[in-house]
């Protein structure tokens, strides 16, 4: 059993603290990574940048973060057009549909496209922007009824439609695993991603299908071991959220609260 780190930090790490976090994550990373027989190299570092204010992100690059995660379109413009692009950006949080237009202006990778009619609207606002989305689709392999995501037994039927969609670029799969579960359960979860990722593959074309967005604070080592390429890694980065105010909480709770 893998277990992850607990003593998350608490408050506002300053940026050389930030710097050692994320050299601890990736030490971690690449210790799952050897455990599973795979290259380190093969897992990215999203730092989920969500509710940390834009003053404390200043430098994150050169603390060594290569990859930000926000999950609020609006948040994430004035981090964007403050902190620029020496960062990749993740969409990570439920996209509503009126704020694709933004959102494919924004990112560089939408990891959160739940549905064929949010796939659509991406598709058409990148072809009027002249550019091919990235995304993944989310799968809510667990079925709690409050996380988002395709059913996993229904993507197959859509994936022609959505594989057709030109100015799409498909990539993989995402899943938020159930919080509180043990590492069974969390390995069964990481593990049903992986296989329905490698059963869409000839849909999608191999050679770009090839990303797991899969892991988080609490459970990345054990989704690094069961495939992961892409883990979104918050709280043991930038320390607990506020969770006396559900505007502030972008994470896991509203996002099943909103669910
Ligand atoms: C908030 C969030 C994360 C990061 O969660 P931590 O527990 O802080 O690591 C990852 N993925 C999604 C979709 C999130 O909303």
């Amino acid at each position: 059993m893998v277990t992850a780190p607990r003593n998350l930090p608490t408050i506002a790490p300053s940026l050389p603290e930030l710097a050692r976090n994320i050299e601890a994550v990736r030490e971690c990373i690449a210790a799952a990574a050897a455990r599973a027989g795979r290259d380190a190299a093969s897992v990215t570092l999203i730092a989920v940048s969500k509710t940390v204010p834009l003053e404390r992100l200043r430098g994150i690059d050169v603390a060594g973060a290569t990859d930000l995660g926000e999950n609020r379109v609006q948040e994430a413009a004035a981090k964007i057009e403050a902190l620029g692009r020496a960062v990749s950006w993740h969409l990570v949080g439920h996209l509503q549909r009126n704020k694709a237009r933004a959102a494919v202006a924004l990112f560089d990778l939408i990891h959160s496209v739940n549905d064929v009619e949010l796939a659509a609207a991406l598709d058409r606002h990148a072809s009027a922007l002249g550019k091919r989305q990235r995304v993944l689709f989310q799968v809510n392999v667990s079925g709690e009824e409050s996380k988002g995501g395709f059913d996993p037994a229904a993507l197959p039927a859509v994936a022609e439609r959505l594989a057709a969609l030109p100015s799409l670029q498909p990539e993989g799969l995402m899943t938020i695993a159930p919080q509180g579960v043990g590492d069974a359960e969390l390995r069964r979860v990481f593990g049903a991603l992986r296989a329905l990722h490698g059963q869409l593959a000839p849909a999608f074309g191999v050679e770009r299908w090839r990303q797991l967005s899969m892991g988080m604070s609490d459970d990345y080592q054990a989704a690094v071991e069961e495939g992961a390429t892409l883990v979104r890694v918050g709280r043991a980065i930038f320390g607990e959220r506020p969770l006396s105010s559900e505007q502030a909480d972008g994470g896991r709770q509203s996002q099943q609260r909103e669910r």
